[in-house]
């Protein structure tokens, strides 16, 4: 068994003050290293909260959310909460549309919403928004308008390059819409990231902040950033460790256990399962507190076998990953791979939803009935 729950009884057994004194040594140790960084490195963050941030910068202007998905319904209504004046671009025939109007908003096409907006955020699927753009946007932009985005892609490898006058602005909360929209209910707010895009200044920043406060962004934190940064930073962690890294690790311990005679549940169990218990512990505190938690079996397995999984070999290979992200070799592949009708990613797609892990896991998950079991 992984978790010692062994260890979260001695800590509750210690008298109140050794717990304190242990709760707070984390906080002292980061304390610590943001010092180090900021000082030495020189490498701190600025981050802008509630105070730095003046709803005003948008009280008499429009704003026009595109796409009402993840990311829209939840910053449209948190705008609209705050007091802003919203317009919803929402193409009709979809549950979207019907979310939309059951908000109690009237959506309208994208080129409407830009023709009545001042500030403009295109919150449509990555590799849509360039035709988006081009077809229904660009003609109804006018002098003096703020194109936002929550991601860089389009803006950082040109495919949206919009005409002098319009400032380019990114806000991206670091959390999937619900989180962003449950959050502003219970009177918090998602951390975001902000960025201007070439040219923009100082009055667009304002826009900028107005905005990460009207989403409740600037409750927790908004982090400044420039769009190479996030878009770079954003497509490296996701290929190279949440999405592809993870998904590839799970599927070859499954296999090698499998592989070698054991039962395809118990690899499920222990390559795919229980990695969400561990991923707990990271998020809330960080690859010590995770060590904290586990058994030392576990801990000293971690440091024996981890660093013979991911090598010096690895590591390479991330920097070739980063190179080819950088140099927009992915990104002309996204954008090719979508204009040839994604063939090659939709049979990627197929080929994974079939593959055994998939097939032991559904039957699994039936028998824990604490999980919202999703299909697709
Ligand atoms: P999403 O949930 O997939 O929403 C897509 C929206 O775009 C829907 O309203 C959809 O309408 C519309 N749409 C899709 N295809 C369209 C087309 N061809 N023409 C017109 N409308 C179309 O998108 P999202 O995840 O919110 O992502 C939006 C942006 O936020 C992206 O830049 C993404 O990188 C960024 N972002 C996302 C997250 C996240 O957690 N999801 C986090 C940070 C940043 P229909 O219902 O009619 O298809
Ligand atoms: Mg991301």
């Amino acid at each position: 068994m992984l978790t010692r729950r062994v260890r979260k009884d001695r800590y509750a057994a210690l008298p109140k003050r050794e717990q304190k004194r242990r709760s707070v040594l984390p906080f002292v140790f980061s304390s610590f290293v943001y010092q180090f960084q900021s000082e030495v490195i020189g490498m701190a963050a600025t981050i802008y909260y509630d105070k730095d941030a003046d709803l005003s910068a948008l009280k008499d202007k429009t704003i026009a959310i595109l796409g009402y998905g993840s990311q829209g319904h939840a910053q449209a209504q948190n705008l609209r909460d705050s007091g802003l004046n919203v317009v919803i671009g929402q193409r009709p025939g979809g549950p979207n549309y019907d979310l939309a109007k059951s908000h109690g908003f009237e959506p309208m096409s994208a080129a409407d919403a830009t023709k009545a907006a001042d500030v403009i955020n295109v919150l449509l699927p990555d590799e849509v928004q360039a035709d988006v753009y081009t077809n229904s946007i660009r003609d109804n932009l006018s002098d003096g308008n703020v194109l936002m985005c929550s991601h860089g892609f389009n803006l950082h490898f040109e495919q949206i390059v919009p005409p002098k006058g319009v400032d380019t602005l990114l806000v991206a909360p670091k959390g999937p819409g619900h989180l962003v929209r449950s959050e502003y209910e219970k009177g918090g707010g998602v951390p975001c990231l902000i960025a201007l895009g070439n040219g923009a200044g100082e009055a667009t920043r304002k826009i900028g902040l107005a905005y990460a406060k009207g989403i409740g962004g600037t409750r927790a934190g908004v982090i400044e950033t420039t769009i190479a940064e996030e878009t770079e930073t954003d497509l490296f962690g996701e290929q190279v460790v949440l999405c592809g890294g993870v998904s590839e690790l799970v599927k070859a311990g499954f296999d090698t256990l499998v592989d070698a005679g054991y039962q395809p549940e118990m690899a499920y169990f222990e390559c795919m399962h229980e990695l969400k218990l561990i991923v707990d512990l990271f998020y809330e505190g960080g690859l010590s507190y995770m060590r904290y938690s586990i058994s030392n079996t576990a801990e000293y397995g971690d440091y024996s076998s981890g660093p013979r999984i991911v090598t010096d070999e690895t590591r390479a290979e991330m920097k070739r990953i980063l190179n080819e992200i950088q140099t927009g070799k992915f990104a002309r592949d996204w954008i090719l791979e979508n204009k040839a009708g994604a063939a090659s990613f939709k049979a990627r797609r197929r080929i994974d939803q079939q593959l055994p892990i998939e097939k032991v896991g559904r039957e699994l998950r039936r028998l824990m009935s604490w999980i919202d079991e999703k299909e697709v």
